[in-house]
């Protein structure tokens, strides 16, 4: 009798903490953002048969992936109100379609496509980030080249994208005619990203660029594409491939996303997007 009268003062005791917990932690929810990014859609380039660019020790894909989860988990941390959704969170390979349907399934509002440059002076280095758009002489630009060649690896893309080879200059006069409509938002969250990199990260700032890139038309939503760092450089490589490297970059494309949620928070307020 002494046991049971002990054992249920602890038991009502420990569901009493329970419930506390439960309603302090568990069941509080959480607010959701108020700025005009709702969910997030990460998307690290390349994956599976894919490597993307090649260094000396690391391929892009792995790179990519490690400073995508990176961001994720300091979203989550910081931003719990942003809903974040990964296009890939594994090594496998997503066609660029799929990637673009995965975010539009998921009603994101910024698309960040995350992949690491490459060049064939070993010498260069630096970050830049990219916006949908296209400026004539821009056919053979390496890196909007070897980025779109990733549906090269879909058994289907002639049929999916209309004939379009990555590697034949006319291929991308075919953007020519495409209207980014989201140029204002995705070109602010850029310009918010590059400031970052050089005054958080400590990085080389190459700009803000645009370029007639697959995965960013077929998003559907204001994008960007960043291009973290020069793999090809080995003292960049390096960087890139260490944790406080991924660190500082993640935590870069963080704050460039807290920022433009807070300065087109009133824009949203008056329903203007
Ligand atoms: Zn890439």
């Amino acid at each position: 009798m002494k046991c049971f009268v002990k054992s249920s003062f602890w038991t009502g005791w420990l569901l009493c903490l329970l419930g506390l917990i439960n309603h302090s932690c568990f069941l509080r929810p959480v607010e959701p953002s108020e700025g005009p990014i709702k969910t997030l859609i990460i998307d690290a380039g390349h994956g599976g048969k894919d490597p993307g660019a090649v260094g000396r020790r690391h391929y892009e894909k792995h790179l990519a992936l490690k400073v995508a989860l990176k961001l994720k988990a300091i979203m989550q941390e910081q931003l719990p109100g942003i809903k974040v959704e990964l296009t890939r969170e594994t090594d496998h390979f997503v066609p660029l379609y799929r990637r673009a349907r995965m975010a539009q399934d998921r009603a994101g509002d910024f698309f960040v496509s995350i992949h690491l440059n490459a060049s064939e002076n070993h010498e260069t280095f630096g970050t830049e980030t990219y916006v949908m758009g296209f400026n004539k002489g821009q056919e053979d630009d390496k890196t909007i080249v070897a980025e779109n060649e990733a549906i090269l690896f879909e058994d289907d893309h002639q049929e999916l994208y209309g004939g379009f080879d990555p590697r034949s200059p006319e291929g991308h006069i075919y953007f020519k005619l495409l209207k980014d409509a989201f140029r204002e938002e995705s070109t602010f969250l850029a310009e918010q990203l590059q400031g970052e990199y050089r005054e958080y990260g400590g990085r080389i700032d190459r700009g803000v660029k645009q370029g007639p890139f697959v995965v960013l038309y077929l998003s559907g939503m204001p994008a960007i594409l960043t291009e973290v760092g020069f793999i090809s450089n080995a003292e960049e490589e390096k960087f890139l491939a260490s944790e406080a490297g991924q660190q500082y970059l993640a935590t870069s494309i963080y704050r460039s996303i807290k920022t433009y949620n807070q300065s087109f928070k009133r824009k949203s307020d008056f329903g203007n997007r």
